[in-house]
């Protein structure tokens, strides 16, 4: 048995559905509700990526980033956990093994990493230790979170940011913090 090594770099947690892969379109197009779509065995392989999620998430680990994604499944679909894995191996292959299926997103990361998610009202991703980036919909009216539209915005932002989050990074490594 080999022994996995992570790499010593900033983190950022990407969850799924409607931040890389489109739910919101597959239900709509099958004029099903999102609670009726969630629930039918294969309805999670099919989706179709967003727009520049899979040239964006490449973008993150091109600048250095250790990407994973972080997603829950319906308690009532398990088959969705394989095809959500099935997802990812055949829109980026790269991931496949850094997926974290958790119905508790406040229970990873740490100070220093990233959460893109386009509902951290779920799955307790608010209480996320990191920053949590809302994805796409309506900035937080408290301005809790920060906000990016799109896939653009996102590496933008990491783009923008990239130095001072690697110094983050390496004081709380260094000195906890
Ligand atoms: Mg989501």
């Amino acid at each position: 048995m080999s022994i996995r090594n992570y790499p010593e770099t900033p983190r950022i947690y990407v969850d799924m559905d409607g931040v890389v892969a489109d739910f919101e379109r597959a239900f709509l197009e099958c004029n099903l509700t999102a609670k009726e779509y969630k629930l039918i065995p294969g309805s999670y392989e099919k989706l179709l990526p967003i727009p520049g999620a899979i040239e964006g998430i490449r973008e993150l680990l091109e600048l250095g980033f250790f990407v994973m994604m972080l997603t829950k499944i319906p308690s009532q679909n398990p088959y969705a956990a394989s095809e959500k894995l099935i997802w990812i191996k055949k829109h980026l292959p790269e991931l496949h093994d850094y997926v974290i299926i958790t119905p508790d997103k406040g229970a990873v990361g740490t100070f220093s990493d990233h959460l893109i998610d386009d509902h951290p009202e779920w799955a307790n991703a608010h209480n996320f230790p990191g920053m949590v980036i809302k994805f796409n919909g309506e900035p937080d009216e408290d301005h809790s979170h920060m906000h990016c539209q799109n896939w653009t915005e996102v590496v933008e932002h990491f783009k923008t940011h990239r130095n001072i989050i690697f110094e983050i990074y390496k004081a709380e490594k260094e000195y906890g913090c």
